[in-house]
């Protein structure tokens, strides 16, 4: 059945999507939690805003390049840009909200991924970047009285600004990520179509869902009800990040890869953190990692898996290794 939308999966010719349906293709493993492993000092972010990750990209280029060319030596094929805070709302709560700002923070942050990118890519490996878009912090479903103060279109517009330095400054695709609210992830496919139109380019979008462990979203939303609506939207990539490890979202996993069409990612934190001594201790070995995501891979047939939180370059070399040794189950792609 065609999705049920103006738009049309498949007009746009995407090296990233021919590489996805060729072969089994592997992300890098965690920015945020390979910066604290680095333990900055204060004067390391702009203005010594502690905790910035995003203002790292001006400050200490040279930590983020760092981080992604771990990734990319322990043999990843895509990285994500530094910018899941990158929008309007988020570099606002900095003091830094404003339309040049979203523009420098997030032009700045793909350049450097995609230089880092095209120091590893030969013409037998290419290596991609995905253009990182987290939550807004607003959840338009509710009616909480802060959170749901949005309107649709507002939410639309903040996600077409922060779409269009991520494509200017080199992406290969799309990511919106860690999404927690349905109508928030509407409206950035929205948004980042009204991007497209603007500058008269496409790039493929990944949508990424977060999942408890009760296996809905923060909103109660199930993983059959988001499937419907992510094809109904025309994404070019449903996917699973953060939250759990990957031993909770073998269930959401398989049903994604036995009930939709569409290339399915995998993206788990490295377990679910443990507190320990007040410090969160993400739990999974590169050893435990790695052997479930190539289970994915080959009982299911999941074609793009990477790490969210705790994963490091070491899981990511397992990752890679672990696939290798298995046969991918082969799935019927629409
Ligand atoms: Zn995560």
């Amino acid at each position: 059945m065609p999705p049920v939308c103006c738009y049309v999966r498949g007009s746009m010719t995407s090296r990233y999507l021919d590489e996805v349906r060729r072969r089994t293709v592997v992300f890098d493993g965690a920015m945020g939690t390979s910066i604290q492993a680095r333990k900055l000092k204060k004067e390391d972010f702009l203005e010594g805003k502690e905790g910035w990750n995003e203002s790292l990209v001006l400050t200490r280029p040279d930590v983020i390049a760092g981080i992604h060319e771990s990734f990319l030596a322990a043999g990843c094929d895509a990285l994500e840009t530094n910018t899941f805070g990158g929008s309007r709302l988020k570099l606002g709560e900095y003091g830094h909200g404003t339309a040049d700002d979203v523009h420098r923070f997030n032009f700045a942050a793909a350049q450097l991924a995609r230089k880092c990118a095209d120091k590893f890519t030969t013409p037998e490996h290419p290596r991609f970047v995905a253009g990182s878009v987290g939550p807004s912090g607003m959840l338009p479903s509710t009616d909480d009285p802060e959170l749901g103060k949005i309107t649709f279109d507002e939410l639309a517009d903040l996600y077409a600004e922060q779409a269009k330095p991520l494509i200017e400054g080199g992406c290969d695709l799309l990511l919106i990520e860690t999404s927690q609210d349905m109508l928030e992830v509407k409206a950035a496919i929205v948004g980042f179509r009204k991007c497209f139109a603007n500058i008269g380019r496409n790039v493929p979008i990944q949508a990424q869902i977060t999942l408890d462990v009760t296996q809905r979203m923060l909103l109660g939303t199930d993983i059959g009800a988001a499937m419907t609506t992510l094809e109904a939207l025309a994404v070019d990539v449903i996917g699973l990040n953060c939250s759990t490890g990957p031993r909770e979202m073998r269930d959401p996993v398989r049903f994604l890869c036995e009930n939709s069409r569409l290339p399915i990612s995998v993206i788990p934190n490295a377990g679910i953190p443990e507190n320990r001594d007040g410090q969160a201790v993400y739990p999974e070995t590169p050893a435990d990692f790695s052997r479930q995501m190539a289970e994915f891979v080959e009982e299911f047939g999941t074609n793009i898996v990477g790490g969210c939180c705790g994963t490091t370059p070491e899981h990511m070399k397992a990752v890679i290794e672990a696939i290798r040794r298995v046969t991918p189950k082969q799935r019927q792609l629409g």
